[in-house]
Formats: C-alpha cells, structure tokens, sequence
C-alpha cells in the first residue's frame, strides 16, 4: 500500500520545481545572514521642485551588497524578503539609517527629507506608528521630514488595520505617499477614503508622454484631480529635459528621475546637491524662448 502512495508521488516530482525551492531555501537563508552581516545599504535619489526649481529630498532606495554577486536591486529580493516576513527586520533597519541620515542632515541645518517605500506586509505590525513616532523623536527630526512611500496594495490587504495606521501616521505628521499611482487596481474612490499627500505617477506613464498623446492626457488628468483633492503630484521617471517642460507645462510641482540623478549612495548624493538647481534653471532657459 505504502508503495503504491509512494510511487504516485514519484509520478509527480519535478526536478525544475525542486530546484526552484531549493534556490528559494538558499537565497532565504543568504537574506538572514545579509540582515546579520549588515549587507543592505541605501542608495538616494533626488526629488526636485519644479517650480522652485531646488532639490527638496530624496527617496531612500535599498541595495544588497552581496559578497559574490556585487550590488542586488531590490527587485531581485524584496518580493522574497516580504514572502518569508524577512521584511519586518529589513524595513525597521532602513528606517534606522534614514533616520540617522535625517538627523545628520538636520545638525548641519540641511533641511532636506527623506521618502522611504514600506511593503504592505509590513503594515501594520511590522511598522507600528508609536516605532516611527519613537525614532524621529530618538533621532530628533520633525515627522514631516520622513514620507512614507505605500502602494494600492496596502489599501487591498486589510483594510480596517492599514486605514487606522495610515490615520495614526497622518495625524503625528508624517507624510503618506501613494507611489506607483495608476499600476495597481484601485478606483479613484480610494484617494476619497484614504487621505494622503503626495501621488507618484508610475513612470510608465511618464516615459511617453512626448509621443504618446494618451499617456499625456492621463499625466495631465491624474495631476488636474490629485490638484483638485489638495494632493501634490510627483512624477516619476523623468528621463530628459523635454519630460521635465511637458511636466511643467502640466503644473506637476515634483518630478524625479534619472535626468536628475540616479539613485545614488549617500556620498554622491551629497556631492551632486549643487548641482541640481543649475540643471533646472538650464531646463527652464532652453525652452523659455
Ligand atoms: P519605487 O519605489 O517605485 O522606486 C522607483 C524605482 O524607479 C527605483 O528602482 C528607481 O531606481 C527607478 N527609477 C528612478 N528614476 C528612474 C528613471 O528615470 N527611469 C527608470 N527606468 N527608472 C527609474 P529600484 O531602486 O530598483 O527599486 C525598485 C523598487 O523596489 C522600488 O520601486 C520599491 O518598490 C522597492 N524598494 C526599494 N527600496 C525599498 C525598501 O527599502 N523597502 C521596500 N519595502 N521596498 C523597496
Ligand atoms: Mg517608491
Ligand atoms: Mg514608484
Ligand atoms: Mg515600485
């Protein structure tokens, strides 16, 4: 009998399947030692205001300085990290050197602030408002410094949870993002039932806009509502100049991409700093006439 069962389940084993799993336990485990070791690093990328033309902030973006296979995206392990709840551990550190990194700024009187991207698994328990409250008292930066970067998803999972932290978050003043705007599922109705103060335009919409008319008339109509709610806009993906006059021209007030900077480690991004309103008001010259 026992033969038998066993035989059928030989039937159905897959050895790419197997393989799978087993590059999946091994990759897991790296991850665990990655979060011992203090593997990961943040990157920044600018986020400019297009009409002051100046650098206001930058998004904190994670890297994996793997010892073998050099700089991992976040692509590559961040969908793994939120699978296995590794995710908690590693969110809770990026806000540890944001933060740090916020309260260095602000020493030298450097008003910049910081967006950091929290995956809808880790809300609520894994980001508890009183932990966010606790560390920008701790490191002695005003919660409006610190944007915290959630996608549709977070509204999808649980709804009532996700809706009193991201209430309890607003209410201390930090600032919600809604990033990625216009990729998931969610119905204009959402922006209605959950307040937040800043959408970020998916930069696939961005990236055509001069080609594209329809790409162009849904920029222009996400920026027309979200100005019409009292949301500011930030568009993301601005890859050349003809972007950012497209942009202006719509009233996007923010704009970020690689015509900026790419995402870059801590030191760069302090070094290109000056550089940025020089950039914009050449944007502005070349098209004022
Ligand atoms: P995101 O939050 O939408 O971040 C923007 C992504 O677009 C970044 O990719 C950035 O490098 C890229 N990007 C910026 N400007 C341009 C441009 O002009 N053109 C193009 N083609 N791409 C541009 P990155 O750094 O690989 O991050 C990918 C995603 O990983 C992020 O998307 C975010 O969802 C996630 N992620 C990054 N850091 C963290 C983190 O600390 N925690 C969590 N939970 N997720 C993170
Ligand atoms: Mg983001
Ligand atoms: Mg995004
Ligand atoms: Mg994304």
């Amino acid at each position: 009998h026992a033969k038998e069962k066993g035989g059928n389940l030989m039937q159905f084993f897959d050895p790419l399947l197997a393989l799978a799993i087993e590059e999946r336990r091994r990759l897991e485990s790296e991850l665990r030692r990655a979060i011992r070791e203090r593997e990961f690093v943040l990157f920044y990328q600018p986020i400019v205001d297009l009409v002051q033309n100046r650098l206001v902030g930058a998004e904190a973006l994670i890297r994996w300085r793997h010892p073998e296979r050099g700089l991992v995206p976040p692509d590559d392990f961040i969908p793994l990290a939120e699978e296995s709840g590794l995710i908690g551990e590693i969110g809770l550190w990026a806000l540890e050197v944001a933060s740090e990194q916020l309260a260095q700024w602000r020493k030298h009187e450097t008003q910049l602030y910081l967006s950091l991207n929290v995956s809808a698994r880790q809300i609520p328990d894994g980001l508890p408002p009183e932990t966010l409250f606790e560390t920008a008292r701790r490191h002695g930066f005003a919660p409006e410094s610190l944007a915290l970067e959630i996608t549709e998803g977070v509204l999808l999972s649980d709804l009532g949870s996700a809706a009193q932290w991201l209430e309890e978050i607003r209410e201390q003043g930090f600032p919600v993002y809604l990033d990625d705007f216009g990729t998931g599922y969610s119905s204009l109705s959402y922006l209605k039932r959950f307040a937040v103060d800043r959408l970020k335009v998916d930069k696939s919409f961005v990236r055509d806009i001069a080609t594209n008319t329809s790409d162009r008339a849904l920029v222009e109509a996400v920026i027309a509502m979200a100005k019409s709610l009292g949301i500011e806009v930030v568009a993301e993906g601005v890859e050349d100049a003809e972007h950012v006059r497209l942009l202006r021209g719509m009233g996007c007030r923010y704009a970020q991409g690689y015509f900026f900077s790419r995402p870059l480690p801590i030191d760069e991004f302090c070094a290109l700093s000056d550089d940025i309103p020089l950039l914009l008001r050449n944007t502005e010259e070349r098209f004022s006439h």
